[in-house]
C-alpha cells in the first residue's frame, strides 16, 4: 500500500547560510541579499538567512547583521536566523529577524564541538532562549542535528533523539527538525524516527534536515514526507558541506526536491525555472558548477505546474 502522501510541504531555503557557511568563496553582502531576493521571487517564503555566531568561529557569516539590513520585511516572508547561545539570539533579535533556529545535537561529542558545551547544557540554553523568542514575539524553532548518525559516536540511537524532542518541545517551538548533519541517514530510519517523535510529540509539526552525501537526500526527503513531515530544508543548488566532515556535500538541491514533490502533485508554491535560474545564477556567482542535477538535466513539462 502506497503512504498517504500530503497535498502541500513547505521548503525552507537553508543556501544563504548552511549552503554558503561551507562554501569556499564568500559572497558579498549585495550578493547574499540577491540570493535571496530570488529565493522570494521564486515563491519560498522561510529563508535561513545567516547564522549569528562569532565570526572567530564562522568568517563567512561575520556580516550577519548587513545580510539583515538589506532585506526588507515582507508580510508572510520569515527570516530565520541561526543562534547558538543568548549573545547570538540579542543579536538575530536585534537584526530584525522574525525566526530564530537553534540546533542542540543528539550526542555529547558533537555538540562540545559544536558549542562547547554538553547536550544537556545546550537544551537548557534553547529553553531560556525559546522563552525569550516567544516574550519577543518572534517564532522559535529547534534542530536536533546529528540525529541519524554522528561522525564521533557512530550510530544514535532513537531513543536519545526522542528524549533530546520530548525535552526541546517544552519550549514550545513552531517545530522540531531532525537533521541528518553528515548525510549518514537511509529511508527506513527517517521513517521509524519521524514515526517515533510523532507518537512522542502528538501535534508537534516535524521538519526535516537532509545532507545529500551519500546520495540518499531525496530518498530521505521522500520518506519524511511519507512518514508526516510537514518542512523540508533544502539549498538551491545543493550547495554547502560540513565543517566537521570534510567529505559532506550540500544539503539536498532545492530544485531537485521541488521538482520530485511537483510530479508526485505535492505543492510548494515554488515556481521551478525562477528556482533554475537562481542556480545558474548561483554557479557564476561561487565559479564551479553546483552539485544539483536538475541544473544540469532540465526540467520536464510535467513539472512546471507548481501551485
Ligand atoms: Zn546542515
Amino acid at each position: 500500500m502506497s503512504p498517504r502522501l500530503p497535498a502541500a510541504v513547505e521548503i525552507v531555503e537553508v543556501g544563504p547560510r548552511d549552503g554558503l557557511q561551507n562554501e569556499p568563496t564568500v559572497l558579498p553582502i549585495a550578493a547574499k541579499v540577491d540570493f535571496i531576493e530570488r529565493a522570494l521571487a521564486a515563491g519560498i517564503r522561510r529563508v535561513e538567512v545567516a547564522s549569528f555566531v562569532s565570526p572567530r568561529r564562522v568568517p563567512a557569516m561575520a556580516d550577519a547583521e548587513g545580510v539583515l539590513a538589506g532585506l526588507s520585511k515582507r508580510p508572510g516572508v520569515h527570516y530565520v536566523g541561526l543562534v547558538l547561545n543568548r549573545r547570538g539570539f540579542d543579536r538575530a533579535l536585534a537584526a530584525g529577524c522574525s525566526e530564530i533556529g537553534m540546533a542542540v545535537f543528539a550526542t555529547d561529542t558533537f555538540n562540545e564541538r559544536n558549542q562547547g558545551a554538553t547536550t544537556a547544557a545546550s537544551i537548557a540554553a534553547w529553553l531560556e532562549i525559546a522563552a525569550a523568542a516567544h516574550a519577543a514575539g518572534i517564532r522559535p524553532q529547534i534542530t536536533v542535528s546529528a540525529a541519524f548518525g554522528c561522525p564521533f559516536e557512530g550510530e544514535v540511537a532513537a531513543a536519545r533523539v526522542v528524549d533530546i524532542a520530548t525535552r526541546v518541545a517544552a519550549g514550545r517551538p513552531v517545530e522540531i527538525a531532525l537533521a541528518d548533519t553528515i548525510g549518514v541517514g537511509v529511508p527506513s530510519q527517517v521513517t521509524e524516527l519521524i514515526g517515533r517523535v510523532r507518537e512522542a510529540l502528538p501535534g508537534m509539526p516535524v521538519r526535516c534536515h537532509f545532507h545529500n552525501t551519500r546520495n540518499t537526500g531525496l530518498a530521505n526527503a521522500y520518506a519524511a514526507v511519507a512518514a508526516g513531515a510537514v518542512a523540508l530544508d533544502a539549498s538551491i543548488g545543493g550547495i554547502g558541506g560540513c565543517p566537521f566532515a570534510p567529505a559532506a556535500t550540500g544539503n539536498i538541491p532545492t530544485e531537485d526536491l521541488v521538482y520530485m514533490l511537483a510530479r508526485m502533485g505535492i505543492a510548494t508554491g515554488i515556481d521551478l525555472e525562477a528556482l533554475l535560474g537562481t542556480s545558474r545564477w548561483l554557479q557564476e556567482q561561487l565559479g564551479r558548477p553546483v552539485p544539483g542535477a536538475l541544473v544540469k538535466a532540465g526540467s520536464f513539462p510535467g513539472a512546471r505546474a507548481v501551485a
